[in-house]
C-alpha cells in the first residue's frame, strides 16, 4: 500500500470561509477532493476579520512566537473541521480583527502574508506533523516556499519537504514586501537568475526557490514563458520549463449545479432546458428589461479588472449597434462586477447610454451571479489574460454560452472548431472592441438557429469539469515529488504522461 501523503495547503482565501475570486474557489474545492482520495492534506488560511465575525465553532490549537525583528512576535493557531478537512486558522498582530483578505495597503498585505506564511511552517512543527509536500498559492503564500530554502527555516522537520507554487495570477507579485522580509530575518535571494527588480518579490523568490509549478490551465503555463504573459519572469520562467505543469482546475458540481440551485426560479438539467426561459424572464423582470423573448441576453459576471477587459466592452457594443437592425438578433445585457472605480463608472455608462438595453450591478452578489448563468443567454469574458477562469466553467454547466477571448484556461476550456459538431462557445483573438464585437456578431447569427444553439448548450453542460480529475492530476505530481524525493532524484514532468513537460 501506498504511504498517505501529507500536503499542507496554504491560500489567502478559501470557500466556503470567505472568497475574492477563482483561488477561493480553488481552495475551498482542491483540498476536499484530495482528502476524498486518501491524501492527508490540511488547509491553512490566516483568520481574517471577515471569518473571525462568521463566529465559527473554533478549536486552539496552541501559541507560538516568531522571530521578528529583535522581538518576539506572538501566533495563535485554532483548528476547525470543514466535514472531515482539518483546516488551520492563524491569527497574530499582523493580522488585524477587522481585515479583509486584500487591502489597498502592499506593505501591510506583504507583512500580514509573510507573517502567515512563516507562521504556519512553525505550526506544522508544533503539531509535530511531518509533512511531504508544501503546496502554497500565490505570491500571498510563496515565501513559506522561499524560507525552506533557508538553513533557520529548514530544520529537521522539513528536511524531506517537497514544495509545491501554484501560479493562478503571475502579474500579481507581491510588490512592497522589502520590509516583511527584512523584518522576518529571511536571507536575500541567492538565485543569479531572477532579474534584480524581482529579489523582493514573494512570488519570485517562491518560483525561484519551489521545487515544481503549477499554473492553473495547461496553456497559462505555455503563457507565462512569452514576453507577452510572463510579467518580466518569462525568461526566468522559460529556464525552468521542465519543472511548470499545467492543471486545470474544476469547479465544485454539488455548488454549482442548475438542477438545484436555490437562487433560480426554475431548475433544469440538459433534458429539461426549456424551463430556462422563465430564469430569464425572471431576470428581465428583476432588472426591469423588456420581457423581449427575440432578443439575446448577454451576461458578465467578473472583476472589474484591466485583467478582464471588460472596457472593451462599450465599444463592442457601439460596433454592434451599427448594424442595421435584421442582421442579428436585438441584445439585452447584464453586467455583474465589482472592483477598479474607473472602470466601474465607464461601464455603468451603459446604462444611461441604453436604457431599455442595459443593466449594471456592481456589487459582489453570488445569488445574482447565479440568476445571470441560470437565466442570461451567452456569458462575456473578454479577459486579456486568464490564468484558467472560472466563470466559463459555470456558465457551460448552466446552459450559459461563453464568448471569451482565446487565451489561458479560456482556450482549454472552450471549443470552437470551423464547422464542429462538438463546439461549446465562441472564442476570439485579439484583445480589441472589435474582435469582441465580431465574436457577438458570430454568436448572435447562431442564436437565432434554436437547434445550433440547444446543441451548444448541451454540448457545453456535457463536459466534465468536475474536481476529480483535476484532483487525480495533483495527486499524481503529488506523488512523484514525493518518489523522487525518496530516490534522490532531480524532479522532471517527463515520465509523467498524463502531465508532459511544456
Ligand atoms: P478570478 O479568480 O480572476 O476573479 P475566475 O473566473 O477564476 O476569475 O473566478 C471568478 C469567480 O468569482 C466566479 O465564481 C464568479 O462567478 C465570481 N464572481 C466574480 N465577480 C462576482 C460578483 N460581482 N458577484 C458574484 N460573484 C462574482
Amino acid at each position: 500500500m501506498k504511504p498517505i501523503l501529507k500536503v499542507m495547503f496554504l491560500a489567502a482565501e478559501a470557500e466556503p470561509f470567505v472568497k475574492v475570486g477563482g483561488l477561493g474557489d480553488v481552495a475551498g474545492s482542491l483540498p476536499p477532493a484530495l482528502r476524498k482520495m486518501s491524501v492527508d492534506v490540511r488547509l491553512m488560511l490566516p483568520l481574517h476579520g471577515v471569518i473571525r465575525k462568521q463566529g465559527l465553532a473554533l478549536h486552539k490549537v496552541c501559541n507560538f512566537h516568531l522571530p521578528y525583528e529583535n522581538r518576539a512576535m506572538p501566533v495563535e493557531a485554532y483548528s476547525f473541521d470543514l466535514n472531515g478537512l482539518p483546516v488551520y486558522f492563524i491569527a497574530g498582530p499582523l493580522i488585524p480583527l477587522d481585515s479583509t483578505v486584500y487591502s489597498l495597503d502592499d506593505q501591510a498585505d506583504s507583512l500580514k502574508y509573510a507573517f502567515f506564511s512563516l507562521a504556519a511552517l512553525r505550526l506544522a512543527q508544533e503539531l509535530n506533523w511531518q509533512i511531504d509536500i508544501l503546496h502554497a498559492n500565490d505570491w500571498h503564500t510563496a515565501l513559506s516556499v522561499y524560507a525552506l530554502e533557508s538553513r533557520v527555516w529548514r530544520t529537521p522537520s522539513f528536511i524531506e519537504t517537497k514544495t509545491l507554487l501554484g501560479v493562478h495570477n503571475l502579474p500579481y507579485l507581491g510588490s512592497g514586501a522589502e520590509l516583511a522580509i527584512k523584518r522576518f530575518g529571511l536571507p536575500a535571494a541567492l538565485t543569479p537568475d531572477l532579474p534584480e527588480w524581482a529579489l523582493d518579490r514573494p512570488l519570485a523568490l517562491g518560483l525561484a526557490t519551489a521545487d515544481r509549478i503549477v499554473a492553473v490551465s495547461p496553456t497559462y503555463a505555455k503563457e507565462i514563458l512569452t514576453p507577452q504573459f510572463g510579467s518580466g519572469l518569462d525568461q526566468f520562467l522559460s529556464m525552468k520549463r521542465q519543472m511548470i505543469s499545467g492543471i486545470l482546475n474544476g469547479l465544485d458540481l454539488d455548488s454549482w449545479d442548475p438542477q438545484t440551485d436555490q437562487h433560480l426560479a426554475s431548475r433544469y438539467g440538459a433534458d429539461t432546458l426549456d424551463r430556462r426561459v422563465e430564469n430569464r424572464i425572471s431576470l428581465q423582470k428583476k432588472l426591469g428589461l423588456p420581457e423581449n423573448p427575440q432578443a439575446v441576453l448577454l451576461g458578465m459576471v467578473n472583476r472589474m479588472d484591466y485583467q478582464k477587459g471588460v472596457d472593451l466592452l462599450p465599444g463592442a457594443l457601439q460596433l454592434l449597434n451599427l448594424l442595421p437592425d435584421d442582421a442579428i438578433a436585438p441584445w439585452q445585457l447584464v453586467v455583474l462586477g465589482t472592483g477598479d472605480p474607473l472602470i466601474e463608472e465607464e461601464i455603468r455608462l451603459l446604462e444611461m447610454q441604453y436604457p431599455d438595453q442595459a443593466r449594471v450591478i456592481t456589487q459582489f452578489d453570488p445569488g445574482i451571479s447565479r440568476m445571470i448563468y441560470g437565466g442570461a443567454d451567452l456569458i462575456v469574458i473578454p479577459s486579456r489574460y486568464e490564468a484558467c477562469g472560472l466563470t466559463q466553467m459555470i456558465a457551460m454547466r448552466y446552459g450559459c454560452i461563453p464568448l471569451a477571448r482565446a487565451t489561458g484556461g479560456l482556450s482549454d476550456t472552450i471549443r470552437d472548431e470551423p464547422d464542429d459538431a462538438g463546439n461549446t462557445g465562441f472564442l476570439f483573438d485579439d484583445p480589441s472592441s472589435e474582435a469582441l464585437s465580431a465574436g457577438l456578431q458570430r454568436a448572435l447569427l447562431v442564436f437565432r438557429d434554436p437547434i445550433a444553439w440547444r446543441r451548444l448548450q448541451r454540448n457545453g453542460m456535457a463536459q466534465d469539469f468536475s474536481w476529480s480529475r483535476s484532483a487525480g492530476q495533483y495527486l499524481d505530481l503529488y506523488r512523484l515529488m514525493a518518489s523522487k524525493m525518496n530516490s534522490g532524484a532531480d524532479g522532471d514532468v517527463g515520465d509523467r504522461p498524463e502531465q508532459p513537460p511544456i
